[in-house]
């Protein structure tokens, strides 16, 4: 006698987002408020993957509206589902803090389950909405065991992206999500997850808890010497400064930034959307070597919003600078 293998387990844990929004009356806008079990029962075909699924509803909130106390306890129950057996975890949520909340998974989350997040673009009350498929491909990718040990991954029409390097590069596309850097890691055809490439080791740093540093993302603009930075000054943990081009910013707002780093740790990332920050190619007041020399960490090839909640994480379990900017060293 053949003892069937037991199904393997999918959880979907569903926190709100435009894929759980719909209208109460005709002339108001979508909001959330659809469950997990409202999500799943919207899916075509997800019977045919034969799995055992156990639907979550945690949120009910725009992405907008999600903050680290949410993720935190999001990733809490993420390795108590892990530690029950559960096979792998698919979160739906807004797509409007995704490549932020996916980032934090991936830094945060040491089981070695997919943890796979997936929205929508569309609500379900459009014609075309994108979020039973994205929740189909992404419950896929959620069962399979080459997805395991890959970190968070961002499924959206049938691509898979590294959550290290996903972006929202459009506001209403449903091809919203992009990996500039790379490309996706991986597609999804027929029900059937391909893994093309792996992404770098992963960081996984300590969990933390208590209210969450405070730490701006300060962008470069033509002629602005960040003088919205000046009356900041006492009620900031931490700073992030998307610089034009490979790390600059105009020469009237060195002295600012410099004091900055002197007191708390400041990230320099681009705000160009793709390829690094450079180290030492230019020279002049306010090029990435001076604000290097004046303190300021390199955060690679880390976007600006990515470098953001690595530095919130890195500043919750307590790291000092030299920590800080090692760990931004050691992603590239
Ligand atoms: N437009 C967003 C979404 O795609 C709204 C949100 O993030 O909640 O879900």
């Amino acid at each position: 006698m053949t003892v069937a293998a037991p199904q393997p387990k999918v959880a979907v844990i569903a926190l709100g987002g435009t894929i759980a929004m719909t209208r109460s009356s005709l002339d108001t806008g979508v909001s959330p408020s659809l469950t997990a079990d409202d999500l799943l029962a919207s899916v075509p075909g997800l019977a045919e993957l034969d799995l055992g699924i156990a639907a979550r509803t945690f949120r009910t909130l725009p992405g907008a509206s999600l903050g680290f106390d949410d993720l935190y306890e999001l990733a809490a129950l993420i390795e108590s589902l892990a530690a029950d057996g559960v096979a792998g975890v698919v979160v739906t949520q807004g797509t409007d803090t995704l490549e932020e909340t996916a980032f934090f998974l991936d830094i945060t989350v040491a089981a070695e389950i997919p943890v796979v997040i997936t929205g929508a673009m569309r609500n379900p009350t459009l014609a075309g909405a994108d979020g039973p498929a994205n929740v189909l491909a992404a419950i896929a990718v959620a069962a399979s065991v080459a997805a395991r040990k890959l970190g968070c991954v961002v499924v959206m029409s049938d691509e898979i992206h590294a959550a290290r390097y996903v972006r929202k590069v459009h506001s209403t596309s449903t091809a919203a999500f992009a990996t500039p850097n790379a490309g996706p890691i991986g597609l999804v055809a027929e029900n059937r997850p391909r893994l093309l490439l792996r992404p770098p080791a992963r960081l996984v740093l300590p969990m933390a808890s208590g209210s969450s540093p405070t730490v701006p993302v300060v962008p470069a603009s033509l002629g602005d010497d960040f003088a919205v930075l000046r009356p900041r000054r006492d009620d900031i943990d931490g700073l992030v400064v998307a610089a034009f081009g490979v790390g600059h910013v105009p020469a009237s707002a060195v002295d600012l930034l410099a004091d900055y780093a002197a007191g708390v740790p400041v990230v320099l990332a681009t705000r160009t959307g793709a390829g690094v920050v450079h180290r030492a190619s230019y020279g002049f007041a306010g090029s990435e070597s001076d604000l290097q020399d004046r303190g300021l960490i390199n955060a690679g090839i880390l976007d600006a919003y990515k470098a953001r909640v690595l530095l919130i994480r890195l500043l919750s379990i307590g790291a000092d600078r030299a920590e800080i900017a090692r760990t931004f060293d050691g992603l590239g």
